[in-house]
């Protein structure tokens, strides 16, 4: 009930005319590694998002979270995680809650805020405790691939973060376009 009915979304195949041209600048700003920009405006598009009521909000959020890692800025890259967190929580999305929380854990590991990673994980205990046992259904998952950017807005795309529309189209979590596999 959260979320727009699928036949109302538009469904745009290919490259998509209608994509915030500051969306794809951050987009193109994270893949130059460019992550001081980048964080400040996907940052900008989250607030701006989340103001408007975008579901997309979420993940402009946990991409200015990746980007304050990137930046060794431990506290903001959690802030902007959490606040990504909990706008999929209003959503009531328990496994996009899930799987965006283990890539930010992850995250967190690899750079070595074993401190911060334990508290996103107390925080995923909170939202979904029944959801935190279930392993990643990657069997579940379609196998195909998708382009690792979408050709729309540049976004990087995970095959476990996308919605899928059929076996071979997934929606962008960043712009909302259809993206076919590769
Ligand atoms: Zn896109």
């Amino acid at each position: 009930m959260f979320r727009k009915p699928r036949f109302n979304r538009p469904l745009r195949r290919g490259i998509a005319a209608n994509v915030p041209p500051a969306l794809r600048h951050a987009n193109r700003l994270y893949a130059d590694g460019q992550f001081l920009d980048a964080a400040a405006a996907f940052e900008e598009l989250a607030h701006g998002a989340e103001l408007r009521g975008i579901p997309q909000a979420a993940q402009l959020y946990m991409a200015a979270g990746r980007c304050r890692l990137e930046l060794r800025q431990p506290d903001l890259a959690v802030k902007n995680f959490k606040r990504g967190l909990s706008m999929l929580a209003g959503q009531g999305r328990p496994i996009h809650i899930q799987r965006a929380a283990q890539h930010c854990i992850s995250d967190l590991s690899k750079k070595g805020y074993l401190q911060e990673a334990s508290e996103m994980m107390h925080l995923l205990n909170e939202y979904s405790p029944e959801a935190v046992e279930i392993e990643k259904p990657e069997t579940a998952l379609p196998i195909v691939h998708l382009p690792a950017v979408c050709p729309s807005c540049g976004g990087t795309l995970r095959s476990d973060e996308v919605d899928w529309i059929d076996d071979n189209s997934a929606e962008c979590p960043w712009c909302g376009s259809s993206v076919i596999s590769a």
